[in-house]
């Protein structure tokens, strides 16, 4: 990983390279680069042992042309105010290259939550929740889960909303569990967007899937679940890791295995399905048909790009490359599918959910599936269309084209308001 990296200068200089295909303004492309506002609050939270501790919150509403300002809440020691502004404007453009009807928006705090109680982790996620109360609600701003946060989050954020208001509104998150009006679905879609993409990725390039090799850094919720999706249509997932290192197994690893051992013991050190331990930069540069990067931002820098091996890239976390690995792997023809796409299964479902709270009425887990397919794979085929009409050198620049046409067309429709 390379902290020196500024996610934010990378988002931007996403744009700048989309920008090259686009024949909009410095005004217009300016406007794409910035978000529209930033919260950035002070939380102060009792302990357990009575003493106060204060953490450093953020929620930054990237662009709402195209709808509420939408996306995940993070809780990580490394949150920063640049970091929530890059993830921010990457919801704007991800749900825009899906054509979902949102903007975009994240949300992070700065602290390493395995130091805290539940408890202590409840009064600073309700302490959160109230700092945010002005700014979200259905059809402002909607927060959803991501790193270090789930279900349990997403309720309290909803309960003390629901509280503070004197209301009802489970629209105004996503993410929750069933009871809470979570949807059916939900905790599977980032996994089952990355197979998905994965999937039109090996059609578009003539490849076939049965029996691919596959490497997948990062075994959390999307990381595990694109890799137990994956290996249903036939490939072989060779290596998988978490923070702990690597698990390889040349004959292929049982991707739900792995994960249940994971689950018992916390990682996937010692994990006895593998033959071999690796660390994760030789899984990152192993030689494989497919790899998903899944674990978080920044984990392939130019110098890693330049020993990948693999043929195809999907990005399950957001912002895994550099911009100068995204350069390098241009350069060697690797094909890399981007994660504003890759990716896009999480938000889209959560857009079922909130469209479901709003209508209180439930679907099958098969029709959010059926849904979700329809939506991944025309926004694949939109993407390759625009690569091969634009001659853009790579698919995440051609996906940024589809995406920053539709929120610029939006803002036009609504004009400057003075
Ligand atoms: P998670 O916390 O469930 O899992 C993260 C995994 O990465 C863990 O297994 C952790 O051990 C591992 N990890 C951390 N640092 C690592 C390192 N240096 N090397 C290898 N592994 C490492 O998180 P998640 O929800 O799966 O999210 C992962 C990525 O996917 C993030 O970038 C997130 O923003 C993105 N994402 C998640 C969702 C979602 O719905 N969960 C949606 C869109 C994007």
């Amino acid at each position: 990983m390379s902290p020196e990296v500024n996610p934010f200068e990378s988002l931007q200089e996403q744009i700048d390279d989309a920008s090259d295909y686009l024949e909009y303004s410095t005004d217009v492309l300016e406007r794409l680069k910035h978000p529209e506002r930033v919260l950035e609050a002070n939380l102060s939270v009792e302990m357990d042992d009575g003493s106060v501790e204060v953490f450093r919150a953020y929620r930054s509403q990237f662009n709402g042309d195209r709808g509420p300002y939408k996306g995940g809440i993070r809780y990580h020691p490394q949150v920063t105010r640049d970091e929530v502004k890059a993830l921010s404007g990457w919801m704007v453009y991800k749900c825009a290259a899906v054509n979902i009807p949102y903007g975009g928006g994240k949300g992070g705090i700065e602290i390493d939550p395995r130091q805290y109680s539940a408890g202590e982790i409840e009064r600073i996620t309700r302490s959160f929740a109230k700092e945010l109360r002005p700014i979200i609600g259905e059809d402002q701003d909607i927060p959803a889960p991501d790193v270090n946060t789930g279900q349990r989050e997403m309720n309290w954020i909803k309960d003390t909303y629901e509280t503070l208001e004197n209301t009802t509104e489970p629209s105004v998150i996503t993410g929750k569990a069933p009871e809470s009006g979570g949807s059916a679905g939900r905790v599977e879609a980032t996994g089952r967007s990355v197979m998905l993409t994965a999937r039109e990725a090996f059609d578009y390039l003539g490849k076939d899937m049965a029996d691919a090799t596959v490497a997948v850094q990062g075994y959390g919720n999307a990381g595990s679940v694109a890799a137990k999706l994956i290996e249903d249509l036939g490939a072989n997932i060779v290596a998988v890791s978490d923070s702990s290192g690597a698990v390889y197994n040349p004959d292929g690893l049982d991707a739900r295995d792995a994960k249940a051992f994971k689950s018992e013991t916390g990682s996937l050190a010692g994990y006895e399905g593998a033959t071999e331990e690796l660390t994760n930069e030789e899984l990152l540069t192993m030689d494989v048909d497919l790899l998903v990067p899944a674990a978080l931002e920044n984990a392939i820098d130019g110098d890693l790009a330049q020993d990948v091996q693999a043929d195809i890239v999907v990005e399950a976390a957001n912002g895994p490359l550099t911009p100068n690995a995204d350069d390098v792997l241009s350069d060697r023809d690797v094909a890399v599918f981007p994660d504003i796409l890759a990716n896009a299964g999480g938000v889209t479902v959560s857009y079922f959910e909130w469209v479901q709270n709003r209508q209180r009425f439930y679907w099958s887990e098969e029709r959010v599936n059926s849904e979700l397919e329809t939506i991944i794979t025309n926004a694949f085929d939109d993407l390759v269309e625009t690569y091969e009409e634009t001659g853009a050198p790579n698919f995440r620049t051609a996906m940024y084209v589809v995406a920053i046409q539709r929120v610029v067309a939006a803002a036009e429709e609504g004009g400057i308001w003075p």
